[in-house]
């Protein structure tokens, strides 16, 4: 298969894109390590259908805005499967308001989750890759990383320093063999969106080419080209998932 002996880490994999991604890398060969911050449940529900795929799975509860719990999830995943392959960072969070009305713990929230949390998960694998002189990195940006958005100042910041560190880092580890790419959705229907209500949906929709929200699964597509051997000469580019929505 396209992933078999590959090992991989997804972040916040228990729900959504994520959940998506790591069902798509175990369905291709991978083994995975499905992150999740809070809900136990979720995770082992994503193992389970891996099980039942006849994959392997590994459920680790971690903060990725916490160095020290990133370092733990790698220390598992190492002493499990032996090596790291790939790295979706996946983690996100939305905290949104005007700037006037936005509090400082918003903006630290999302920063701190969105765009630290890469930093920490990418700091701490890469080192893993550099060893191994291989590896595959997706950062999980955003549209609204490229076109900013009225009440979304952190996730938008956090979104677009996404998109300049995965460059950074494309320039950085290129050398050890390691890519590094995002993927920026557009409207992707998830819990994260299901709080907007229907008339705001169809508003949306309305501002997308295709005319629909995508799906967790459509995202999932994107990842698994990006770390498959079909994309071994990409590297530091952004890939909408967006329906024609920012062109
Ligand atoms: P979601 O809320 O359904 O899932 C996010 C996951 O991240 C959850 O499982 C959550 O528990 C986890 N998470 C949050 N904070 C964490 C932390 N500190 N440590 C570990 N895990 C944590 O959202 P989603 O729609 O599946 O979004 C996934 C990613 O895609 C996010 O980065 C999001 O910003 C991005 N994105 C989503 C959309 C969309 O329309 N849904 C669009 C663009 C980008």
């Amino acid at each position: 298969m396209l992933l078999d002996n590959k090992v991989a880490v997804v972040t916040g994999a228990s729900r959504g894109i994520g959940r998506a991604v790591a069902l798509a890398l175990a369905q291709a060969g991978a083994k995975v390590v499905i992150n999740y911050a809070g809900n136990a449940a979720a995770a082992r529900e994503v193992e389970e259908k891996i099980t039942a795929l006849g994959g392997e799975a590994l459920v680790v509860q971690a903060d990725v805005a916490q160095l020290e719990s990133v370092e733990d999830l790698v220390k598992q995943a190492i002493e499990k499967f032996g090596r790291i392959d790939i790295l979706v960072n996946n983690a996100g969070i939305t905290r949104d308001n005007l700037l006037m009305r936005m509090k400082e713990e918003d903006w630290d929230a999302v920063i701190n989750t969105n765009l630290k949390g890469i930093f920490n998960c990418t700091k701490t694998i890469a080192r893993v890759m550099m060893k191994q002189r291989s590896g595959k990195i997706i950062n999980m940006s955003s549209v609204v990383g490229v076109t900013g958005n009225a009440g979304q100042a952190n996730y938008a910041a956090a979104k677009a320093g996404v998109i300049g560190f995965t460059k950074s880092m494309a320039k950085e580890l290129a050398s050890r063999g390691i890519t590094v790419n995002a993927v920026a959705p557009g409207f992707i229907a998830t819990d994260m969106t299901a709080v907007l209500s229907d008339q705001i949906k169809e508003e949306l929709a309305g501002r997308v080419p295709l005319g629909r929200l995508g799906s967790a699964e459509e995202v999932a597509s994107a990842v698994l080209f990006l770390v498959s051997d079909a994309a071994t000469y990409i590297t530091g580019q952004t890939l909408h998932v967006d329906g024609g929505m920012v062109m």
